[in-house]
């Protein structure tokens, strides 16, 4: 199969020549003749399956017939994160290059006046985050009624990030007639009954499930003991013996413990950065450059933050929690070993996680073996029969511990002070504590930091409450010194 048989406008196929694809994807030669006869097409499909030209490809051939009118946009295309939804708009910069469109990104975070000001002169295509868009709405400087084609991109992160009864809403404010393209990783009931409601007769297309990892990957598990502490010892170890590593991501199941992670990372001399949801859009923007210019080895991340990021060629992926839904181990460790290449991951497992892991080894349909961490701190029995309580209630609780699913805050709207804010700072300060007493590195200036980065630098300082302090006495008595470390690993 051609994308010259797609039926896809001259203008177009020019232009997925010129980006250098030659053969269309299989979400792409599925859905994109469906597409252009204005049916609604269902895609369950992941990032990395090429999905995004599934849907801009046939929708610049729409809009090739017909003009933008002020405030009233001809398309619209619903992303879960400012990341992705800036990611879409550069896809629309290359294979759009021959149409000369008006591309609008309504995205959080960034000026409202700008935006305001390209719909008014007219907007062939909306990119945005659902909160923004509505913001826009609501202050009367758009209008929906005009909408043609809406596109809703990853449903199932946007069910994960509480989307679903803005998603409700802005369907119910587009025409009836419009055609709808609507993809999804997953397809939980919530995301079911989404379809069923604002879909009519869709095309079902599904491409293989990620549920296999790629050959090419290494994959070991380093057995941790619970304490967490102890665990971020034991990444740090591991990162030692890497001797392989061009650049990594750490990832972890919390942004609390993203951020946690980036501190003490940093406090240990590592060249380490954050991407986490409480970051503004120029924080992550400047922080993804950074990482992919190499000037940060290692990217420490949460299952959103990182959502669909097009990040190239990662030689390892370090996973310092077990993913709580087996289906996102698949997506972190596809970070690596892309296009053949070899890729390194690990996974720190404690007791308390083996129903997980048996979840991911069940969905890979293999074993992972145990990778031995020479001087790893001891897991005693206690860890997995008693596990220590942790501030913010039990692991499993969902008051707000560590193995508690991420919700980040709306990505897109200005973040509302949570509950679990002073179980952060209070863990913040301790490991800043901690790491004043077991790292000699002065700590790092960095520039450009976000708000909530200055607001977390500003409560580290504050001193620790008794409970904290008695942990925070103990030295690390792992023995691991930066002065051993890599010189790639290191801060520069
Ligand atoms: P996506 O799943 O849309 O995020 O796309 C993943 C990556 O595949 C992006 O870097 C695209 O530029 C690339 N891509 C999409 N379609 C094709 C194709 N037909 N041939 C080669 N690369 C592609």
């Amino acid at each position: 199969m051609s994308f010259a048989e797609l039926g896809l406008s001259p203008k177009v196929l020019e232009a997925v020549t010129s980006a250098g694809y030659t053969t269309p994807t299989a979400i792409q030669a599925e859905a994109i003749p469906h597409a252009l006869l204005h049916k609604d097409v269902l895609g369950l499909a992941q990032t990395g399956s090429g999905k995004t030209a599934a849907f801009v490809l046939p929708m610049l051939s729409m809009l090739e017939k017909g003009r933008a009118r002020a405030r009233m946009p001809r398309t619209l295309i619903l992303e879960p994160t400012r990341e992705l939804a800036a990611q879409v708009e550069e896809s629309f910069a290359t294979l759009g290059k021959n149409h000369k469109l008006t591309v609008a990104l309504l995205i959080g975070g960034v000026a409202f006046d700008p935006q305001a000001a390209k719909i008014d002169r007219g907007a062939d295509v909306v990119i945005a985050t659902p909160g923004r868009l509505l913001d826009h709405f609501e202050r009367g400087r758009l209008l929906m009624t005009g909408i043609e084609m809406l596109v809703i991109d990853e449903a199932d992160r946007m069910l994960d990030m509480g989307f679903i009864p803005d998603i409700e809403r802005i369907c119910k404010l587009l025409p009836f007639t419009r055609q709808t393209l609507f993809f999804s990783a997953t397809m939980p009931p919530e995301i079911q009954r989404l379809t069923a409601q604002f879909l009519h007769n869709p095309v079902k297309i599904e491409t293989a499930a990620r549920s296999s990892t790629v050959e090419t990957i290494t994959q070991q598990l380093v057995q941790t003991p619970h304490d967490p502490k102890a665990k971020r010892d034991t990444l740090r170890r591991l990162l030692q013996t890497q001797t392989n590593i061009k650049n990594g991501i750490v990832f972890a199941n919390r942004k609390t413990t993203v951020a946690l992670l980036e501190k003490s990372l940093q406090k240990h001399g590592f060249n380490a950065g954050a991407l986490h949801g409480d970051m503004d859009q120029s924080a992550r923007t400047k922080m993804l450059a950074a990482f992919r210019a190499n000037e940060v080895t290692l990217l420490i991340a949460s299952d959103v933050a990182a959502r669909g990021l097009d990040i190239p060629d990662v030689s390892h992926v370090f996973n310092f929690d077990v993913p709580i839904h087996s289906e996102d181990y698949v997506h972190r460790i596809g970070r690596t070993g892309r296009a053949g290449r070899e890729g390194h991951a690990f996974m720190l497992v404690t007791r308390e996680e083996s129903k997980q892991l048996n979840a991911i080894t069940s969905l890979i349909k293999k074993d992972i073996p145990y990778f031995t961490l020479e001087g790893a701190p001891e897991v005693s029995s206690a860890d997995g029969d008693a596990p220590r309580r942790e501030r913010g209630g039990h692991g499993r609780s969902r008051g707000g511990g560590e193995q508690r699913r991420e919700r980040e805050p709306r990505a897109d709207r200005a973040p509302r002070p949570s509950r679990a804010e002073p179980v952060e700072q209070a863990a913040l300060a301790e490991t800043v504590q901690q790491d004043e007493q077991t790292s000699a590195a002065p700590r790092p200036e960095r520039k450009g930091r976000s708000e909530a980065a200055e607001r977390r630098e500003r409560n580290s300082r504050r001193p620790p409450r008794n409970e904290q302090g008695r942990d925070d006495a103990v030295q690390d008595s792992s023995g691991f010194h930066e002065g051993n470390m890599p010189a790639f690993l290191t801060k520069r």
